[in-house]
């Protein structure tokens, strides 16, 4: 029996929303969200599905979470948000501080911006000014590898994967990037090669190098090794190109380390931070930078970085981010992204089983099943909310990235409603 109310949600939903990637009107009937608690969300008609995605990420702690419900209540009652132009606040100050303290060594200087896409933005204006102040501004174009994926701003999608179906249509309009092949999964000593030798060609036009360490996510779900990493950052150096990591996915432990540049056991120049920045609460992201950078663009002759968006450094946002990462650090998150991963790799081994099933991979809480044919999206969602799960595909891939704190039941369930989706998709 439908539910009136939420028919005209859904009515209104598909006349004046736009969704992600969504035509307007809507086509699709999206699920009616209507709480969310611990790893479950409660869905009109359907009852609770145990999350699979983490919202995109994100909700590393699961939602409505007690510690950060008090934190971002307790910041409520100070103040939720106030210009940041000659104002400051604690908990932007000690955001930052915590941000330095647990980056890679050397990156000392926090912009906060309000989102993933927005923070690229920020570190690539960052990187055409520090070459521009240094009398340099020939150095202007990116170079990135193919397969990646960093926002749908402008410069952003620039340097998005070019032939990945998202913001092709804008060729020839965008600005025009350097684009090196896709990483390999393993290390390949000819592609370490084409790293090398595509910095160098180009270095003279180069601002920055700017990929997705270890992780190409949005882009296709690719994994590579992190030596490339070091290939990047050798070439980077010998060649006077800046190098910058998105860690908008990949950060906050996600991969099995806290950053995973951290597999590399590098610093890059500037680093990208969001999505699991806040546990999922609140549209917050940062670019941090080293000295070098910073005090390139204090040298040039515009001695400032001309970006400040309304929202910067949202109290509110930075108050439930602090709580956050106390949340993650004092405990051992490490174990329970390996458990995760132990969980994944054991449950989602009987996708390999699955016709049509092409490549099943896991790293830290990242779970991928890629199928040789697209994903009919609609058939594979219906086959995992049948086995109460929540899980998006896209493309050739049903995956899944689960809040940290997944029990090992709800684990298997999610394991299991991935294959099922794999099945029916
Ligand atoms: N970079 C990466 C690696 C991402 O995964 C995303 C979001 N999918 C972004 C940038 C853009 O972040 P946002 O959606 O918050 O703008």
């Amino acid at each position: 029996m439908p539910d009136p109310h939420i028919e005209e949600l859904l009515r209104l939903d598909r006349e004046h929303v736009w969704h992600p990637y969504g035509p307007m009107p809507g086509r699709q009937q999206p699920l009616v969200v209507e709480s969310a608690a611990g790893v479950r969300l409660r869905v009109a008609g359907h009852g609770e599905l145990v999350d699979g995605m983490s919202s995109w990420w994100s909700a590393i702690h699961g939602y409505n979470h007690p510690v950060l419900n008090e934190a971002a209540r307790g910041q409520l009652d100070r103040m939720s948000h106030v210009m940041f132009g000659g104002l400051t606040h604690e908990p932007a100050v000690r955001l930052a501080q915590r941000l330095v303290e647990m980056s890679p060594a050397g990156l000392e200087h926090v912009f906060l911006a309000d989102s993933g896409s927005v923070s690229v933005e920020v570190a690539l204006k960052m990187c055409l000014q520090y070459w521009r102040s240094l009398g340099l501004p020939e150095k202007r174009r990116m170079l990135t590898w193919r397969g990646g994926y960093h926002g749908d701003t402008w410069q952003p999608m620039s340097v998005c994967d070019p032939e990945g179906g998202m913001h092709g249509l804008w060729a020839g309009v965008l600005p025009e990037q350097v684009f090196a092949d896709a990483p390999p999964s393993a290390y390949e000593e000819s592609y370490a090669e084409h790293l090398r030798q595509t910095v160098e060609r180009h270095a003279h036009e180069l601002a920055a190098v700017i990929v997705e360490p270890v992780v190409q996510g949005a882009g296709g779900m690719r994994f590579h090794s992190p030596a490339y990493l070091r290939v990047l950052r050798e070439a980077c150096d010998a060649h006077d190109v800046l190098l910058v990591f998105d860690e908008i996915a990949t950060g906050f432990g996600r991969t099995g380390a806290l950053f995973a540049a951290e597999h590399a056991a590098l610093t890059p120049d500037v680093m990208c931070v969001g999505k699991a920045l806040t546990g999922g609460y609140l549209t917050l992201a940062a670019t941090l930078c080293t000295p070098r950078v910073a005090q390139g663009i204090s040298r040039g002759e515009v001695p400032v970085l001309a970006h400040g968006p309304t929202f910067m450094g949202n109290p509110l946002a930075a108050a439930v981010a602090c709580a956050s990462i106390d949340l993650l650090l004092g405990q051992d998150w490490l174990a329970e992204v390996k458990r995760i991963e132990a969980g994944l790799r054991e449950g989602l081994s009987a996708a390999r089983e699955v016709p049509g099933v092409r490549d099943v991979r896991v790293l830290g809480a990242i779970g991928v099943v890629q199928l040789d044919h697209e994903v009919d999206i609609a058939a594979a969602t219906r086959a995992a909310v049948a086995e109460g799960v929540w899980v998006r595909p896209f493309r050739d891939l049903v995956y899944t990235m689960p809040p940290y704190v997944t029990g090992d039941e709800d684990l298997a369930r999610i394991t299991r409603a991935v294959c099922a989706a794999a099945r029916e998709g």
